[in-house]
């Protein structure tokens, strides 16, 4: 079974390799760190900002191998560009814009997206990447920046985590967590309670990807943002984010830079794919699905419901109310104890998140009734 999730963190952020022909003075606000400017509309929301890059910038340099400080210049913006906004997996909330030298230039962050300290990290990642980086698969720089991010985010980082995982899925044709909950206890004296479930496969797309995973990762950082414009590319920022981690687990990020600065004495242009899937132990296709759903732990399941309440508890609901319409809403939390089970198995009751609770009231009541469909035909 294939579900869309409604309701997935929009936190991918995108790079841009462009001219900055504009010369626009930007927004009217302006707050000078020792680590660069922020300029914006709001002077509460820019102090705020600037706050952050005071924090976020040093240790951005302490955990990047090979990277290359120079002062940042930070525009928060009411929209950001199309060319930002369009394609390349998710709605972005951050650009970083490099010169004809690929020089980062302007980091663009939308002045109200939802974690702004967050879409910063990852786009300070880009901007402060050095020249020993030039190599990087494009797909592999936005997983690292995102991981980057988490690091230094980790408030955000098991909802950041689930939402990668799930996207990256789509290469396995979902994420496969089980459906649990107690049957058989409805009157004393019977033994029980019985377990019983079925398995979910949970999925952004519902279709595997068109470009096959080593076509993407031939893809180098400019080319990749190239294409986004004008054609419709596989969403990387999934499968990006889960080979930086395992290749980080393994050996740091020194051990990307390694394929990066390995690539480009041997004169590639880009780190070859099989590379990167070896450093990441992912050489072989037959271990993706299990290696994608172990890596969901505990916390990242209970933000995954967090996030997506409606998909798991439509999904509970539709699986237990036909054989329980009889309970009320609340009656059925209590005895069947609907609950969600990673591949680890980690198991997260729906009850316990409120905002699957509330979602799993109010849908038992459109079905059933507010005291379970007693009256019903
Ligand atoms: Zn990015």
């Amino acid at each position: 079974m294939a579900f869309r999730p409604p309701r997935l963190p929009a936190l991918a952020a995108g790079i841009l390799s462009a001219s900055l022909a504009c010369t626009s003075p930007g927004p009217p606000e302006s707050v000078v760190t020792a680590h660069g400017i922020v300029r914006g509309g709001d002077r509460a929301r820019t102090l705020e900002v600037a706050g952050w890059l005071e924090e976020v910038y040093p240790r951005v340099v302490a955990l990047l191998p090979g990277a290359r400080p120079q002062p940042a210049e930070v525009w928060l913006m009411p929209s950001l560009p199309d060319q930002a906004t369009s394609r390349g997996g998710g709605l972005a909330e951050g650009v970083t814009w490099f010169d004809w030298e690929d020089n980062p230039a302007r980091i663009q962050l939308l002045a109200e997206g939802r974690n702004l300290r967050f879409i910063l990290s990852h786009e300070l990642a880009h901007a402060l990447l050095g020249p020993s980086w030039r190599t990087i698969p494009g797909a592999l720089a936005e997983g690292m920046s995102d991981l980057l991010a988490a690091w230094i985010n980790p408030d955000l980082a098991p909802a950041i985590r689930a939402d990668r995982l799930v996207r990256a899925s789509a290469y396995t044709g979902g994420l496969r967590l089980r459906l649990v909950g107690n049957l058989g206890r409805l009157h004393p004296g019977r033994p029980g309670p019985l377990e019983t479930g079925t398995w979910l496969l949970v999925s952004t797309t519902g279709s595997t990807p068109a470009m096959e995973l080593e076509e993407l990762l031939a893809l180098g950082f400019s080319d990749l943002n190239t294409r986004r414009r004008s054609e419709s590319l596989p969403d990387y920022y999934g499968v990006g984010f889960v080979l930086a981690t395992r290749i980080a687990e393994r050996q740091g990020l020194e051990g990307i830079l390694a394929l990066c600065t390995r690539a480009r004495d041997l004169g590639h242009e880009v780190v070859p794919p099989s590379w990167v899937l070896r450093a990441a132990h992912l050489e072989d296709p037959a271990r993706w699905q299990e290696t994608f759903d172990r890596m969901l732990g505990k916390e990242e399941l209970r933000a995954l419901i967090r996030e997506n309440p409606e998909l798991l508890v439509g999904a509970a609901v539709g699986y237990f109310g036909p054989s329980q319409r009889r309970l009320g809403g609340e009656e059925f939390l209590a005895r069947v104890r609907p609950r969600i089970q990673n591949r680890n198995g980690d198991t997260v009751l729906l009850a316990e998140i409120p905002a699957a609770r509330q979602a799993l009231l109010s849908l038992w009541a459109e079905r059933y009734g507010a005291a379970g469909a007693t009256e019903a035909p």
